[in-house]
């Protein structure tokens, strides 16, 4: 009796532990994963054998930088907190801990950092969180080792003034390694879990290119202001609690342009682009198509499915649709299932025949969903503007007159508005 009293609790733990999300990983990226975060605990363990705890002012101001981070956090949040809005500067404060302190504090202030996002700003997956905190560790720790191995022991105070150089040029190279670190353990977690997504785009995307840079240029300028005195992340704080606001904005307009489920262009966005190339094409007496995509029998992947893997075949196909298109191309999610591209430059029978391409690629596509495979197919609607139209809607509607034929003749096909091809 006993026994099985004590037995419930556990039997319960032990259903607990095996309904984490973790699990769901395919086990290459499971491995990997389990592989960082232990390698950040045992070196942990290390950071504190070998430095020690440091002295009471070094922790007096590594709690300061902590706290400068987490004012920061919360301008994320107060900017993002009805959206996805997560990016923050969280490296410009983390990074001196990492550069000036014993290596316990680059263990211990980023728990601190993340405990803080996943309670304030946004919660997600305990896993996802305990990984990326071990690789910020990790990073950090690596950064750590770089800076000393080039700019020698001596890194605060009178030493700056005496090799500003060598210090500020030691201290980007480590804030460097730092951001590589992090960025590739990421993408490789990502690689692992979606082998599809590219690595180009995961490390080489503009956007994240830029905003390292920003956060390792603001981290060496930190490390050599709380170098001299703690007392200067007062005068830096305010700077940054900027730089986090513009970045916040920037974020905001992407997220007011895109569909969420797709990364597409929304309605809206597609409507005012092609409205500014309508204009461009009738001034240069240039043709312009519109194809107006819809999935068929879509309900029944969702019947069959589930809701959530009908999003996830959303946005495979719009990951397919905009490999088959050209750069210039204007692709939005239209509503629901649908989706509508503006070809420029484009009309007649080339415009029916990338119609046709994109038919034949996702009829041929398997999409995957889980451990199941689905396919799909689309009926197209083409429409054409022959330098009468100023505006999409005209076009839209000859494009869904076009699309309502293709379902109507049997779906899976293309009709264009003056008939079928
Ligand atoms: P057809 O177009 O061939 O006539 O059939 P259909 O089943 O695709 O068309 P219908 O318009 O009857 O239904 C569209 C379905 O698309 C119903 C709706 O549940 C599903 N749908 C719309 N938006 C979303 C979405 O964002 N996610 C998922 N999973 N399903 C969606
Ligand atoms: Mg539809
Ligand atoms: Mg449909």
């Amino acid at each position: 009796m006993v026994r099985e009293a004590a037995q419930g609790p556990l039997r319960g733990k032990a259903a607990t532990v095996r309904s984490w999300p973790l699990w769901s990983l395919p086990p290459a990226a499971l491995a990997f994963v389990l592989a960082v975060d232990v390698a950040a605990g045992l070196a942990a363990v290390w950071a504190v054998v070998d430095g020690g705890l440091g002295t009471r002012s070094e922790l007096v101001s590594c709690l300061a930088l902590v706290a400068a981070a987490l004012i920061c956090v919360e301008v994320v949040r107060r900017i993002g907190e009805t959206t996805d809005i997560a990016q923050d500067l969280m490296a410009v404060w983390t990074l001196p801990i990492g550069l000036l302190f014993p290596p316990v504090y680059a263990v211990a202030a980023p728990v601190l950092d993340r405990c803080w996002t996943q309670l304030r700003v946004r919660p997600s997956p305990v896993y996802r969180r305990v990984f990326t905190t071990a690789g910020v560790q990790l990073a950090l720790l690596t950064a750590g080792r770089v800076f000393h191995a080039l700019a020698g022991s001596a890194v605060t105070g009178s030493a700056w003034a005496a090799r500003p150089a060598v210090l500020l040029a030691s201290a980007a190279v480590a804030g460097a390694c730092c951001a590589t670190v992090t960025a590739v353990l990421v993408a490789t977690a990502v690689r692992l879990t979606t082998p599809e997504t590219r690595w180009l785009a995961l490390l080489l995307d503009a956007d994240v290119v830029q905003l390292a840079g920003v956060e390792v240029c603001g981290g060496v300028v930190v490390t050599a202001l709380v170098a001299q005195s703690p007392l200067l992340i007062l005068a830096a704080l305010p700077p940054m609690m900027m730089l986090q606001r513009s970045l916040s904005h920037a974020q905001l307009r992407t997220a007011a342009r895109t569909d969420t489920k797709t990364g597409l262009l929304n309605a809206g966005t597609w409507h005012r682009e092609t409205v500014r190339e309508i204009a461009r094409a009738a001034r240069g007496q240039q043709a312009l198509s519109i194809l107006l995509i819809d999935v068929d029998h879509f309900k029944a992947v969702n019947d069959t499915h589930s809701h959530l893997a009908g999003d996830d075949v959303l946005a495979e196909l719009a990951r397919l649709l905009e490999d088959q298109l050209r750069p210039y191309d204007i692709l939005g999610r239209f509503g629901g299932e649908e989706f509508v591209a503006t070809l420029p430059d484009t009309g007649g029978r080339v415009a029916t025949a990338a119609a046709e391409r994109l038919r034949r690629a996702v009829a041929e596509h398997p999409f995957s969903v889980g451990d199941d495979v689905v396919h799909i197919t689309v009926s197209i609607g083409v429409a054409g503007d022959r330098g009468r139209i100023t505006d999409p809607t005209e076009l839209l509607a000859a494009a869904d007159a076009a699309l309502y034929e293709a379902k109507a003749a049997g779906r899976n096909r293309v009709m264009d508005d003056a008939g079928p091809i």
